[in-house]
C-alpha cells in the first residue's frame, strides 16, 4: 500500500522539489566549524528528507513538512554564542555517529507527505474541527519529542519525559526548507484564527502559558525577572489572567520599555553594579518591590533569566507563603543563601517549569491567541515583532552579520523559509 501511494515529492509541480534534491538548512558541523572556534550558524545543502518505511518503520508515524516560518529562540541564541547546550549537542551527535546538527525548533509549515499510520493515529474525524493533521494542513508543533513509554509519559506528564529529545538540540531541527517530524508533535493551525507568523511562536508562547497557569494569577501581585520574549509573553498572559499588579525587572532599557508597552504596571531596572558576590540579590530592586507592595512582597515571582542573582531577587521579593516560578536555565551551580530561613521558614513554594504540557498548554495558547478582544495577538505582532519590519528575515538569504544585528535589536526574529 505504501509503495502504491503517490508521493507529492516525486513531482516538481506540487511543491517545487524533486525527490533527490537537496534543501537549505542552518547547521553547525562540529568537525568543520568546531564548537569553540566558531560562532553563529552555517547555511548548508542537506539531502531532501524522505519517508522510507522499509528502512525505518517509525517513518509510518512521521510527516514531511514544508516549513513556512521558523522562529529564532533564546536557546538558539545560546548555541549561536556557544554558551548553552554544548554537552547535549556533542553527546547526541556522538550517539548518532555524525558531526552535523540541523538547528531550530519553532515552526509553522505545511504537511506535504504523511507516513502510512498518520491518518489512523492523528486525524480527527470530527467535522467541526477545521484544523486537522493531514496532507495540506498548516501545522506548528512541540519541540520536545517524548518517548510515550516512560512512567511520566504513561501518566500524562510527557513534559517531564525521561527520554525526551529536543528538536534542533539533541535531534535535527527545523531550520530547513523541508523537514521530517513525528506527527504526534504537530498542532494544526487555523489561519483564520491565528496568523502564521504568530503561530510560529506557539512553542515559546506555550512556555509562558505553562508558567502563568501553574498557580492562579487572578488578583495577584507579581514580579517578572527577565524580560526576554518569554518574560514579555508572560506579562501579556498575566494581565489576561487577571493579575492585579505586574512588575517587570530587567537590566535592558529597551526590554523594559517593551514590558511597559505590553502592560507591565511598573518597571525596575537592575543596575549592573559591582557586588561582593555575583550570586547576591540586588537590594535596590527588592526594596523597590517592597515599596510597591506596601512592604509585603509579591504573591508570585517569575524567574525568567537564569543567574543565581536573579533567582535570589525573585526569592527575596516574594511574600511569605508566596510562589516562585522558576523558568530560567543556566549551566553550573546556583547559590541560594539562608535557604532554610528564606524558603522553608517563609513557606515559599518553588515551581520548576519545563516545556509545555502537551497538548493542554497548546489548547490554552490557541484560545488566548484566537480571542481578538484580549489584544494579545496584536500586541505580539505590533510591539514585539514590529509588524514584521526587520523581524522577518529571508531564510535563503541568511547572512550571519546582518542576522546577528537583527537578533540583538529585537526580542523575536523569525525566518521566512518558504512562501
Ligand atoms: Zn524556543
Ligand atoms: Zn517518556
Amino acid at each position: 500500500m505504501q509503495a502504491k501511494r503517490k508521493s507529492p515529492l516525486t513531482e516538481t509541480a506540487s511543491n517545487g522539489v524533486k525527490k533527490n534534491d537537496t534543501v537549505k538548512a542552518l547547521t553547525i558541523d562540529l568537525k568543520k566549524d568546531g564548537w569553540d572556534k566558531s560562532k553563529g550558524f552555517f547555511l548548508r545543502d542537506i539531502p531532501m528528507p524522505t519517508l522510507d518505511e522499509k528502512k525505518d518503520p517509525t517513518d509510518a508515524t512521521a510527516v514531511i513538512l514544508k516549513v513556512r516560518y521558523a522562529g529564532f529562540c533564546g536557546s538558539d541564541r545560546g548555541i549561536w554564542y556557544r554558551n548553552a547546550f554544548c554537552d547535549m549537542i556533542h553527546d547526541s551527535l556522538a550517539k548518532e555517529k555524525k558531526p552535523m546538527r540541523v538547528l531550530g525548533h519553532e515552526f509553522v509549515g505545511e504537511i506535504v507527505e504523511a507516513g502510512s499510520m498518520v491518518k489512523t493515529l492523528y486525524y480527527d474525524p470530527d467535522k467541526n474541527n477545521r484544523a486537522k493533521i493531514e496532507v495540506g494542513s498548516l501545522v506548528s508543533g512541540d519541540s520536545h519529542v517524548t518517548c510515550g513509554r516512560c512512567y511520566q509519559c504513561r501518566i500524562g506528564e510527557s513534559h517531564v519525559c525521561l527520554n525526551e529529545s529536543i528538536l534542533g538540540i539533541s535531534i535535527d531541527g527545523i531550520f530547513a526548507e523541508f523537514v521530517k517530524i513525528p506527527a504526534k508533535n504537530l498542532w494544526a493551525v487555523d489561519e483564520s484564527r491565528v496568523r502564521p507568523e504568530i503561530a510560529t511562536v506557539y512553542d515559546p508562547f506555550g512556555n509562558a502559558v505553562h508558567a502563568t497557569t501553574k498557580v492562579d494569577f487572578c488578583g495577584q501581585r507579581l514580579a517578572i525577572f527577565g524580560c526576554g520574549p518569554i518574560g514579555l509573553f508572560s506579562i501579556l498572559l498575566a494581565r489576561n489572567f487577571g493579575a492585579a499588579k505586574v512588575i517587570a525587572v530587567d537590566y535592558n532599557d529597551a526590554n523594559l520599555n517593551m514590558a511597559k508597552e505590553l502592560g507591565a504596571h511598573e518597571t525596575i531596572k537592575i543596575r549592573k553594579e559591582t557586588k561582593k558576590v555575583e550570586w547576591a540579590h540586588d537590594e535596590g530592586v527588592v526594596e523597590k518591590i517592597m515599596e510597591i507592595t506596601y512592604g509585603k512582597g509579591v504573591d508570585i515571582s517569575m524567574e525568567m533569566a537564569g543567574p543565581s542573582s536573579s533567582l535570589n531577587n525573585a526569592i527575596q521579593s516574594t511574600r511569605r507563603g508566596g510562589n516562585v516560578i522558576v523558568f530560567g536555565i543556566k549551566d553550573g551551580n546556583i547559590t541560594i543563601p539562608n535557604f532554610s530561613r528564606m524558603i522553608v521558614v517563609r513557606g515559599l513554594t518553588l515551581h520548576g517549569i519545563i516545556g509545555r504540557e502537551i497538548f493542554k498548554t497548546w489548547q490554552i495558547a490557541q484560545r488566548v491567541l484566537s480571542d481578538k478582544a484580549n489584544g494579545i495577538q496584536d500586541a505580539i505582532w505590533n510591539v514585539m515583532m514590529k509588524r514584521g519590519k526587520g523581524t522577518i528575515l529571508d531564510f535563503k538569504k541568511f547572512n550571519p552579520e546582518s542576522f546577528e544585528k537583527a537578533m540583538e535589536a529585537n526580542p523575536k526574529i523569525i525566518f521566512r523559509v518558504n512562501g
